[in-house]
């Protein structure tokens, strides 16, 4: 989608520090972490919320979140615990309308968020 900041990363238009890529995703380092790893998964596919996803949607957020674990293994802290989130519209401070999964790990989390 022209407008999209995550389209743009995906398309490289815009810089970051990519973690993975494959056929149907893409991880790369949030721009203002909020833990020693934090790191962002998106679908190449422009989907705007969670509320867009459709049925045949099931496995590609099952290799989100499936990613998000693979990437806590390879960093070192699958064991000892990590979050992962996604924000859906404004009373959850989605800012950017092309859904991503927060992988947060490396430090203790505190609970509930604000
Ligand atoms: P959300 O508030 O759930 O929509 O999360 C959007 C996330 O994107 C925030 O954690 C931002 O820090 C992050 N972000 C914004 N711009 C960039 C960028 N250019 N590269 C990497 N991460 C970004
Ligand atoms: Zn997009």
């Amino acid at each position: 989608m022209a407008d999209c900041l995550f389209c743009k990363i995906i398309d490289r238009d815009v810089p970051a520090t990519l973690v993975h890529e494959d056929g149907d995703l893409v991880a790369f380092e949030d721009i203002n972490p909020g833990a020693p790893t934090h790191v962002l998964i998106v679908p190449r596919r422009h989907i705007a919320t969670l509320n867009d996803l459709l049925a045949d949607d099931h496995d590609l957020v099952g290799r989100m979140v499936r990613r998000a674990a693979l990437i806590a293994r390879d960093r070192g802290f699958a064991e000892a615990g990590y979050r992962t989130v996604f924000n859906c519209n404004a009373d959850a401070g989605q800012s950017v309308y092309h859904i991503h999964l927060h992988l947060l790990g490396g430090r203790k989390l505190a609970w509930p968020p604000g």
